[in-house]
């Protein structure tokens, strides 16, 4: 926000032109001769379906037309050299010692990556890569995911395992990098944001059944009605949220457990008000009527996007936003903020979206309305001396590619 206590101007979410040439660039000048491939892969904003992956359920992704470019070359000696231009020095690491935590910091992403593919038998041997991204880092639009999802193109390419070729290959290429991120980063995450970023198609949602991993392509087009997803990024991330993903994941396994079920995927919505009572405690009643009814959510935004029901839509997003506030216990002031000054702006439906506790929420609203409620967002958020949020725009782009 300016002096003048404007919003930031609602960006139009295009990628940047220029992305893979940042990223080549800044490979030469790190290690001294061209990369001789480009690829890239998007970050996702998800839709509706929120903590379900976990619990063997339904999510509802779009890929991002913003993304993470890896301009690479392989080695023949198992040395991974790693940069970005996010910051830092060039991080150096043996592919053998690449473990738990191994490398420090931002680097154990994609080298996790390297170490997926190669505990499954491929073989990756070692490769440069310089990384260069216009995703916000960190603000729930699955960075993270984007940055694995652009070294396994890579790695795929390069050791041709042709990988990318089939949804089949694609599929699996998602499941090593959920094993990069929880496995080397220590990210307890579901395969959400990986599956969006590998497996998504342009102009269509992602309905992915994280039971089995089959997916579904949902037309995802606003244009028509003259709609847009706006992103609202609070820019805050607060720490107290750190532990509370695991501690939700915790209270979901405690609660299958007393159910004696495989899942919560496995209550039915119909049996949901005679089963909560079986629960040992208030919280846990809570969780689990987050995770049936957020299911059903999803169910219901695919149908409501088949029948181009935007007013209904906006109402699950809504629904989506309550249960996430009060039964599931992850959302912050900001969010909310956020989600109440988009609806009081004209939105059709708002929604925090990703992990909580901070990053990014969604709103669908008329194209014409977004800059006021981009404009009444930032004003609640100065009025409370809160920092600027950003603003994009989002339409549902393409997957992880090799663009040169
Ligand atoms: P999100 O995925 O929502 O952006 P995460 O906390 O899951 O947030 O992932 C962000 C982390 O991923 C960063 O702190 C950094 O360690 C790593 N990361 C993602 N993209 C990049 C990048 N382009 N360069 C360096 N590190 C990155
Ligand atoms: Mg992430």
């Amino acid at each position: 926000m300016g002096d003048n206590g404007r919003a930031e101007a609602v960006s139009d979410g295009r990628t940047a032109p220029d992305g893979g040439g940042q990223a080549a660039e800044l490979f030469r000048q790190t290690f001294d001769h061209w990369p001789t491939g480009l690829w890239a892969a998007p970050g996702r904003v998800n839709l509706i379906g929120e903590h379900t992956d976990y619990n063997r359920g339904l999510v509802l992704p779009i890929a991002l037309p913003r993304r993470t470019w890896a301009a690479a070359a392989g080695r023949s000696d198992g040395l991974v050299r790693l940069v970005s231009d996010q910051g830092g020095a060039v991080v150096e690491v043996e592919a053998a010692t690449i473990a738990p935590g191994r490398p420090a910091d931002w680097a154990r992403y994609p080298a996790g990556v390297v170490w997926a593919l190669e505990r499954v038998g491929w073989t990756v041997g070692g490769l440069d890569v310089a990384f260069a991204s216009d995703l916000p880092i960190g603000a729930g639009l699955s960075s993270s995911a984007a940055i694995e999802g652009a070294m396994a193109a890579a790695c795929s390419d390069l050791c041709g395992l042709g990988l990318l070729a089939d949804d089949t290959g694609r599929q699996q290429l998602a499941q090593i990098c959920q094993q990069a991120e929880n496995d080397i980063a220590l990210a307890p995450t579901g395969g959400m944001d990986q599956a969006a970023s590998l497996r998504a198609l342009p102009g269509h949602a992602l309905g992915l059944d994280c039971a089995d991993q089959s997916v579904e392509h949902v037309p995802f087009d606003l244009d028509p009605a003259q709609l847009v997803l706006l992103i609202i990024d609070t820019k805050v991330h607060h720490a107290l949220g750190d532990g509370q993903y695991g501690a939700r994941r915790a209270d979901c396994e405690r609660a299958v457990r007393e159910l004696g079920l495989d899942s919560l995927r496995d209550l039915a919505l119909a049996d949901l008000d005679q089963t909560l009572p079986r629960l040992s405690s208030q919280r846990l009643r809570r969780r689990t009527r987050h995770v049936v009814t957020e299911i059903e959510r999803v169910r219901q935004a695919k149908a409501a996007l088949a029948a181009a029901d935007f007013t209904g839509l906006g109402r699950l997003f809504n629904a989506s936003h309550q249960s996430m506030r009060h039964d599931y216990e992850i959302s912050c002031p900001e969010l909310d903020q956020a989600q109440e000054q988009a609806l009081a702006a004209g939105a059709l439906g708002a929604r925090m979206t990703g992990g909580g506790f901070g990053g990014s929420a969604i709103a669908l609203i008329a194209a014409q309305r977004a800059q006021a409620a981009a404009e009444a967002v930032t004003a609640a958020f100065a009025a409370r001396g809160w920092v600027a949020p950003g603003f994009i725009t989002a339409r549902a782009a393409g997957p992880a590619e090799r663009v040169g």
